[in-house]
Order: C-alpha cells, then sequence, then structure tokens
C-alpha cells in the first residue's frame, strides 16, 4: 500500500509499504479521509518531536477492515482514530491527567498513522462514529476534540466576550464551540475568506488585527483563545484579556521559541495564563458535537488532496486562505 512517510528532518516521501495486519487488540482501519494539521508541517522541518521513519497523519477516520482476536468492533465499523495512547501507568496517568502522561505514543507522530490506504491502531483508540456520520467529518474529531480542550480550560459562562485569535481550523472550530457556551465571539484573522467563514459559522464580529480587535472591544475580552501560534498573538494575547480573563494558549509556537509576557501586568491585573494540551477525554464529546449540528465540519474544508499531493502540501507552507486539507488515499 501507499504511505506518506517521514524518512528524516525535512524529507518525506510517499513510498509502498506492507499492509499492516492486526495484533490481537488491534483494529485495521482503511482510511478514508486525513487532515492535515499544521503539527505535521512542525515534524516534517524538526520543530516537533517525532521518530522517523514513521507515517504521518494524526486526524483520521475510516472503516474498519480487519480486527485482531480480543477487539469488539465488527468489521465495517465507521472509527475515528484518538491518536494519544496513553500508558495508563505513570504519575501523570494515575492522577487522570492523561494528556500529560509521561510515556504517551502518538499515532502519525511516534508510530504510523493515517496518512496511508491502511491504518493498523489500538481498537480502544478507534471511536466509532455516531450513525449518519460520514469519515470526512469524523476526521475533525481530534483537531475538535483539542479545541474543546481549551474551551473546557477557558470556562466560559454565557455572557462572556471571546476573542479568538487565528482563523485556521482550529481558531473557526473554537469559534463555534464558544457560541455554544453562550460567549460574544470575537475571531481575528488578517484572512478575508476566514473572516468571511467564522461570520457564516456564529462570530459576531471579526478583525483583521489585533489594534483592529482592541479598538473594538478596549476593555478587553473575558477569554483570548490563541489559535494562531505565531509570536506576535502569543505575545500580545495578555493584553488584549480583561481584568481577571484567561488566555487560553492551543497555538503551537516551535520548540524553544520565547515571548515576552509583563508580569507586574498579568498580576494587577490578574489574568491568568492557561495551555491546553490534546484532548484528555474530550473525543466523544466532539464526535457529538459535530453529530447534533453544534459544529459544522463541511465549511472547514477548504481542498481533498491525494496522497502524493499531501507530501507536497505539507512541505510547503499553507495557502493564507486555507483552513482544512484532507487527504482521501
Ligand atoms: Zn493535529
Ligand atoms: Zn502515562
Amino acid at each position: 500500500m501507499r504511505a506518506v512517510r517521514l524518512l528524516g528532518l525535512g524529507d518525506l516521501a510517499v513510498v509502498d509499504v506492507a499492509r499492516p495486519e492486526p495484533g490481537d487488540h488491534d483494529v485495521v482501519v482503511q482510511v478514508q479521509a486525513a487532515g492535515i494539521c499544521g503539527t505535521d508541517r512542525h515534524l516534517f522541518l524538526g520543530e516537533f518531536p517525532s521518530r522517523p521513519p514513521v507515517t504521518l497523519g494524526h486526524e483520521f477516520a475510516g472503516v474498519v477492515v480487519a480486527v485482531g482476536a480480543k477487539v469488539g468492533i465488527a468489521p465495517g465499523t465507521l472509527v475515528a482514530c484518538d491518536p494519544n495512547i496513553f500508558c495508563g501507568t505513570c504519575a501523570e496517568c494515575r492522577r487522570g491527567r492523561v494528556n500529560l502522561c509521561e510515556a504517551n505514543v502518538a499515532i502519525g507522530l511516534a508510530r504510523d498513522g493515517g496518512f496511508a490506504e491502511y491504518a493498523v491502531i489500538p481498537a480502544h483508540r478507534a471511536l466509532p462514529l455516531p450513525a449518519g456520520m460520514t469519515a470526512e467529518a469524523g476526521a475533525f474529531a481530534e483537531p475538535l476534540a483539542c479545541t474543546l480542550h481549551g474551551l473546557d480550560v477557558a470556562r466560559l459562562i454565557p455572557g462572556e466576550r471571546a476573542m479568538v485569535l487565528g482563523g485556521g481550523v482550529i481558531g473557526l472550530l473554537a469559534v463555534q464551540l464558544a457560541r455554544a457556551a453562550g460567549a460574544e465571539v470575537l475571531l481575528v484573522t488578517r484572512n478575508p475568506h476566514k473572516r468571511a467563514v467564522a461570520l457564516g459559522l456564529g462570530a459576531q464580529h471579526t478583525a483583521a488585527t489585533l489594534d483592529e480587535a482592541q479598538a473594538l472591544w478596549p476593555r478587553g475580552a473575558d477569554a483570548v483563545i490563541e489559535c494562531a501560534g505565531v509570536t506576535e498573538t502569543m505575545t500580545r494575547a495578555p493584553d488584549l484579556a480583561a481584568p481577571g480573563g484567561r488566555v487560553v494558549i492551543l497555538g503551537v509556537l516551535p520548540k524553544g521559541a520565547k515571548v515576552a509576557w509583563q508580569p507586574f501586568d498579568l498580576l494587577f491585573r490578574e489574568v491568568s495564563i492557561l495551555p491546553a494540551f490534546i484532548n484528555p477525554f474530550t473525543q466523544s464529546r466532539a464526535l457529538d458535537l459535530i453529530a447534533n449540528g453544534t459544529v459544522q465540519t463541511a465549511p472547514l474544508i477548504s481542498r481533498r488532496v491525494t496522497l502524493e499531493e499531501a507530501a507536497h502540501a505539507i512541505a510547503t507552507p499553507a495557502l493564507p486562505a486555507d483552513i482544512k486539507l484532507l487527504v482521501l488515499p
């Protein structure tokens, strides 16, 4: 079968590999849709830890075609992959903080993932899709689960103001979750297409720049949700928060990057910085939110590409108007 494999730093290729067989506790998924994520580009550039050679792709859904002897999922079931295999025995897992597992093995980063015709995953990381959901929608379960963790951390209450920084897929999912939480939502992105999509998904306001956003909401936002992962937005996020506000960090800066914040200002205005890492027990709720129509995914699909096109797309910078590219192997 064909697979998009990271062979080393900056070395990505579509290669032929053996079709995987299930172990006793595994399922083999015929991948029908797999999302390309900013993390895939970070992996290609060596800005995020990985273990090459490895098949990338950690946001995918498809149909189960083979199962191990001890698996309860029937072949033919549509499933979404939860890529994080936590160990269950480390100090953090024992406290229920599985997203901070010291021995987490991420599918598509540390072991073979979904940019391939088939992927083998542990059955307990295969979440059956709610009735009627397509694999294309199911491919959004993982990014939505990560965004949902961020919104859980934000603890928005109805009537609060949420400012979302960044109009990529995470930002546009955060817009929908903040609206569902009853917040008034302002999305900040330079890209006019993404601003239009945000308005269509329920955002009440948009701004092209941080200065424009600050002028719209001079008191600041109760929650600033950083989804851009760039130095400027990360640095200025606390300035955009109201007194007593929260800054939630979902965006990923390269490992080792630093930003300058003013502890005096954080203290005197009691602004909290709240990072939200991956998807601790949030992916089932994510699937339900897609199934019941609270979160729309179709408007977020920019392009559908082949495995060959995927390798090129990961190795080159994202186009400004691109939201989510789906790989259809
Ligand atoms: Zn991702
Ligand atoms: Zn653990």
